[in-house]
């Protein structure tokens, strides 16, 4: 198979030039190539050579290429891109279930595209558009299958984050997974106790944006994969969430996970904990726990509307409901959204000449919710005002 090279990777020729220039073999690899013959868009354009990384760093030294290596994969910068380039290599025995205890070069394609997880992951394509496919994986294009390169049960004993990435790679691109892949995954599925979370969330965050998360999804519970889950303990159930799920994700990361998370039947009060156990970035987590408070609750008032901010507008695309549009409306126009649009701030409550002290924040807060639930406007003169009547109702203000 040729393909006519898009922008993107003909961009990034000069690198393989370069290397070619040196005598070296160099390719275009993995998911690019992939996504290059479905014709979805691409990723990151990765690519492969018999180049060492100390020979690499000969060629693209300069500080304007160079960006120095992990684990023989060199970065370098073209053009104000990077490009990941990888020594073909095998990988040498698995111990730990993740990681190769040693990675041995290699100066034959074949070699490197063997040790890729799946068929469809295992082309490589060079600088004139030819692609190289030795296992097969435009047959499972064209079938729309995932199947490992070689052996399921071998290469997923080697590492079983590739089980999960079959069900990620499953929904994104909504492709069945092959009968023995599958049924391998279920045999090996408790070797993902020795994945690191971040891993698995990485994964299962792209699964859930995917189009089909839903087949993933009940698949993984009816192989008994979503035991192996972080948190999977602190759920009622899982059969619910992940035999029904509705829709496609395809959206933001925040919005795939509240609707997730809420869908999910977590045991009482697990929330944080819940959270906790996916190491997800604190921002993210931020966001969930407010979304899924938001949602809920049965009577949302402005205070709630207030409180959740533009958050709200992640909470109801993950569930979206039908007053959706009535209380994006209403937050749109709530008297403010930010602390710092109350017309009366600390300084106020001095010239008022009321004694410094915690009950600032109190009134503070306490006219802010009066503004909010439109009891009073957010102007300076009737903020005054009712400061001081507030401040009376207090029962200590020095008349
Ligand atoms: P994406 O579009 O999400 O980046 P991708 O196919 O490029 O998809 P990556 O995780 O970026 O996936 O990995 C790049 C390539 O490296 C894969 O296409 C595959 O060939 C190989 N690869 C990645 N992870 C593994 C793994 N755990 N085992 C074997 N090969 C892997
Ligand atoms: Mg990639």
């Amino acid at each position: 198979m040729k393909l006519e090279l898009s922008e993107k990777f003909k961009r990034a020729v000069p690198v393989l030039d370069e290397l070619e220039k040196h005598g070296y073999q160099a390719f275009f690899v993995g998911g690019s190539v992939r996504d290059a013959i479905l014709g979805r868009l691409i990723n990151d354009i990765d690519i492969t050579t018999d180049a060492t990384p100390s020979e690499m760093k000969e060629i693209f030294k300069t500080a304007d290429h160079y960006a120095g290596e992990k684990h023989g994969t060199d970065l370098v910068f073209f053009q104000h891109e990077n490009y990941e380039i990888t020594t073909f290599r095998v990988d040498g025995q698995y111990l730990d279930n993740r990681h190769p205890d040693k990675v041995f070069f290699t100066r034959k394609l074949v070699d490197d595209l063997a040790r890729r997880d799946f068929t469809i992951n295992a082309f490589a394509m060079n600088q004139q558009g030819q692609v190289f496919d030795y296992f097969d994986g435009l047959t499972d294009l064209a079938n729309q299958t995932i199947k490992t390169v070689g052996e399921a049960d071998q290469r997923f004993s080697e590492d079983a984050l590739r089980i999960l990435r079959a069900f990620r790679f499953s929904s994104q691109l909504n492709f069945a997974i092959d009968p023995s892949t599958l049924a391998a995954a279920g045999d090996m599925k408790a070797n993902l106790q020795t994945i690191a979370v971040e891993r698995i969330y990485s994964e299962f965050t792209k699964l859930l944006s995917g189009t089909n998360p839903g087949r993933s999804l009940s698949q993984m519970f009816q192989i008994g994969i979503v035991n192996f889950l972080p948190g999977h303990q602190l759920l009622e159930s899982t059969q619910g969430v992940f035999t029904n799920y509705p829709g496609s994700g395809q959206s933001e990361d925040a919005v795939n996970w509240v609707k997730f998370i809420y869908l999910s039947h977590l045991k009482s009060n697990k929330l944080v904990h819940y959270l906790k156990q996916w190491k997800m970035s604190r921002h993210l987590e931020t966001q969930i726990l407010a979304s899924i408070n938001f949602l809920s609750k049965k009577d949302i008032d402005n205070l709630d509307l207030y409180e959740i901010g533009k958050t709200i507008h992640i909470a109801l695309r993950a569930v979206p409901r039908p007053d959706s549009q009535q209380l994006l409306d209403r937050f749109a126009n709530l008297p403010m959204h930010k602390d710092n649009e109350l017309q009366l701030d600390g300084q106020d409550l001095m010239t008022l000449k009321i004694p410094k002290g915690p009950v600032y924040g109190q009134i503070l807060s306490d006219l802010k919710n009066k503004v909010l639930l439109s009891e009073i406007k957010n102007t300076r003169e009737i903020l005054l005002e009712e400061a001081l009547h507030d401040y009376s109702d207090l029962g200590t203000i020095e008349k």
